[in-house]
């Protein structure tokens, strides 16, 4: 707290309980995702798998060759590339068929993207509430489909057709 007081200059300055208290809180970042994640639109499972990817904590191939529990780094979709979040969700030539069919169908031009940015871009230009509310829905279930074809090509042994 001495550390606090002096660096805050809190002697000449003042001190209160509300400047200690954020100074012992640090400097807190803001999210900009809650309003793709806590999309009351979204379903519970797709949510999960779309939180999950925000934190990057999905049990990816190049998280589980890091941790050295497995050995294969290719993606399971297309396996020619190291499977990490950008390429599973971004750049995978499966998802991309995905994304790019999803777009054309809901009407939104499809661009390359990242998972902390994708929202923002699925949305831009949407004036309506509701209809943005619908394309964060959308693409949350994109996220949980592509991560569904994903693990059941890894139990199943084949690939879901896109
Ligand atoms: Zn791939």
């Amino acid at each position: 707290m001495r550390v606090g007081f002096e660096s805050n200059n809190w002697a000449e300055t003042g001190y209160s309980i509300k400047h200690g208290y954020e100074w012992l809180q640090g400097d807190l970042s803001t999210v900009t995702w809650t309003k793709w994640i806590w999309n009351k639109f979204n379903i519970p499972k797709h949510f999960f798998i779309a939180w999950l990817s925000i934190h990057d904590r999905l049990r990816l191939r190049d998280r589980l060759c890091e941790l050295g529990v497995y050995n294969e780094e290719a993606c399971l979709l297309c396996v020619s590339v190291l499977e990490n979040l950008q390429h599973l969700f971004f750049k995978c030539k499966y998802s991309k068929v995905c994304m790019v069919n999803i777009c054309a169908w809901i009407g939104i031009r499809f661009r390359m993207c990242n998972i902390e940015d994708a929202w923002k871009v699925w949305i831009r230009g949407i004036k309506d509430q509701i209809k943005r509310k619908v394309l964060l829905a959308a693409l949350t279930a994109i996220l949980y489909h592509i991560w569904l074809a994903r693990n059941h090509s890894y139990c199943q042994k084949t690939v879901i057709n896109p």
